[in-house]
């Protein structure tokens, strides 16, 4: 059986940081369902927030005014003590990334170049031209190449492998030639992403489904306030994809149909750099009111780059500027780019401390697939690369202080029970089924958008618990059109939907629960933040009768004693 020391799941940022940072010193194998550079995180824009203090007007931060804008804007959610470890790592990471190779923008003085990114009280945002997750990704994929990391791409993880509170492994699907293979390892870490395709409307890639965190809740590992789901503001209407919070970083305007910038209305201090969940909320208002345009595509807002001139949309924006041109005919130097708000960031995951570790022995999580908490009701843009690239070295480091680690042993009869449950499913799954996997996703994407969006209430989330429940039971008689197993994707789409399935019941139960309105979850019917009922984590197991069994868990508070968000 192939066994590894360290096995890691993700070949995002996370997961090679993690293996990086391991791979000296033990045995370490990654899997990644895509060529580890396809990973969601090719796809990051803005910027990587550190205080550097490079920007002439950002001579006066550092790590502990980024912890407050962190904590502030995670609406007093984030766990204090974690943020504070996050940022203060943060201009440590950066310099690495730099020392490795990666090619970020300069200043006129050579300094690495920084922008004003939402709700930071000074330009922090460390980027390389609108590419920022490109030059990242391939700088830590370069060196875990060099490092002779053991990779298996295109191997998807299909179960993990959890008996008697120890992890042992995983079961993987060969994508390539259909196998079924048990991984065993002592260590198993997850860096497997968001899973912003529950959602319909999301920036994410197709692959971002969440499977990871599904099959860490049912195996057993509790998830943490999954009811905070990130809608980015300016998305490209039609496709959703992501037009980065750089645009306005770098100074363009949002604009409704009276010619306004009616975020004076909102946040006449921030204006359009106000965080994410307040700009959204505002851009939805403007929709809904009726000050929105119409287009075949939807009701949209204006993002208008106009006056950042040809020089400036080429040197900082050119990948914005070719996606406009390319998916919706619209060059931004000439005309304004139409957006609206989609999902984007998935705040809540697997339940892990600052050294990622779960409460299950062996088992550990980092990057957006986790929840440490550092973002807790809302994350800040620019937040997450570094989350990535911190929690992939501290939870290495955390790992390999582990005293356990190289003693753990993975039960290989454990491991051939979770195959052979497999097994089972896929034979169930390749026989005939009324139900085809892919319409089941797209009913169940469309009633997470449609009904647990930027604004909630009571009646939609039961609604939208109701269609969840009559889906998961037509997800039993489910079948796919081919019985090979030869690259067969929609195979791996229909055993990836079952978790997908779990992963939107934990977030629509935990939006339901919560009576409150605060960072990204905004309840049309609870409209306040209530901090004495609800200054608290949701932690979701799965219960003997299928659905989540909640629990709270409290916020660490430091130094900063809740406030009301003012910008
Ligand atoms: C369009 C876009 C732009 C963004 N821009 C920014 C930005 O400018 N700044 C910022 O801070 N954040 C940004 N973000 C967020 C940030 O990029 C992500 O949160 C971060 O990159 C996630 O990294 P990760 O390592 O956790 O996961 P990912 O990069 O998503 O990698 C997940 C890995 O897990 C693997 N995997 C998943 N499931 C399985 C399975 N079942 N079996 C095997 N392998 C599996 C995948 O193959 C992949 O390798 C952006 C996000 C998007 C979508």
């Amino acid at each position: 059986m192939i066994s590894h020391d360290i096995l890691i799941v993700g070949g995002g940022l996370t997961g090679l940081r993690a293996a990086v940072g391991l791979c000296d010193r033990f045995n370490v194998g990654l899997v990644s369902k895509v060529y580890p550079t396809r990973s969601h995180s090719i796809a990051a824009q803005g910027g990587i927030n550190a205080p550097l203090t490079n920007n002439p007007d950002s001579r006066d931060d550092s790590w502990e005014k980024h912890t407050f804008d962190t904590v502030k804007g995670s609406d007093y959610l984030a766990d204090q003590d974690a943020a504070e470890i996050m940022c203060r790592e943060a201009a440590p990471i950066v310099y690495e990334m730099e020392h490795w190779g990666c090619p970020f923008s300069r200043f006129p003085d050579g300094t690495i170049a920084q922008r004003p990114f939402g709700g930071a009280g000074y330009p922090r945002t460390c980027y390389s031209a609108d590419i920022t997750g490109h030059v990242l990704l391939n700088t830590l994929y370069e060196r875990a190449v060099a490092k002779g990391v053991k990779i298996y791409p295109e191997w998807f993880v299909t179960a993990l492998c959890i008996d008697e509170g120890r992890c042992h492994g995983v079961v993987v699907l060969d994508i390539r030639t259909g196998e079924l293979i048990p991984v065993g390892a002592g260590t198993t870490f997850f860096g497997t992403g968001g899973y912003g395709r529950v959602f319909q409307h999301s920036t994410n890639a197709l692959i971002n489904n969440g499977s990871g965190i599904g099959m860490a809740y049912t195996a057993g590992a509790p998830l943490k306030d999954m009811e905070f789901v990130q809608f980015h503001p300016t998305c490209l209407i039609g496709t959703s994809i992501l037009m980065t919070e750089g645009c306005r970083g770098e100074g363009g305007y949002l604009v409704n149909n009276k010619g306004e910038r009616f975020m004076q209305r909102y946040a006449p201090k921030a204006m359009e750099l106000a965080p994410r969940d307040i700009v959204s909320r505002c851009i939805q208002t403007e929709i809904n009111e009726g000050r929105g345009f119409e287009h075949p595509l939807g009701t949209y807002i204006q993002l208008d780059l106009r006056h950042l001139g040809e020089k400036k949309i080429l040197e900082r924006l050119p990948g914005i500027r070719n996606i406009s041109i390319d998916f919706i005919g619209i060059d931004p130097i000439l005309d304004p780019i139409p957006i609206r708000p989609a999902q984007h960031y998935s705040m809540g995951g697997i339940d892990v401390n600052s050294g990622c570790a779960s409460e299950v022995a062996g088992f550990y999580a980092g990057g957006e697939c986790s929840c440490v908490s550092v973002h807790g009701a809302n994350r800040l843009g620019g937040n997450s690369l570094l989350e990535t690239i911190v929690f992939g070295k501290l939870g290495s480091q955390a790992i390999a202080e582990d005293p356990e680690v190289s003693k753990r042993r993975p039960d290989e009869r454990a491991l051939l029970k979770t195959k052979d449950a497999v097994e089972a499913k896929l034979r169930k799954l390749a026989s005939p089924g009324r139900e085809r996997p892919a319409l089941l996703q797209a009913e169940l994407s469309a009633v997470m958008s449609e009904k647990v969006g930027v604004f909630r209430t009571r009646e939609e989330l039961e609604q939208a618990l109701q269609k969840l429940t009559e889906i998961k039971k037509r997800y039993r008689d489910a079948g796919v059109s081919s019985t090979s197993r030869h690259m067969n994707y929609e195979l791996v789409g229909a055993v990836e939907l079952e978790y997908m399935l779990e992963v939107a019941h934990t977030i629509v139960l935990g939006a339901l629960l919560r009576e409150e309105s605060r960072g990204s979850h905004f309840r049309l019917d609870f409209n306040a933040r209530n901090d004495k009922g609800w200054l608290k984590h949701t932690i979701a197991r799965l219960g003997p009768d299928g659905a989540p069994a909640i629990s709270f868990k409290e916020v660490a508070i430091t130094r900063y004693q809740p406030m009301e968000r003012k910008y």
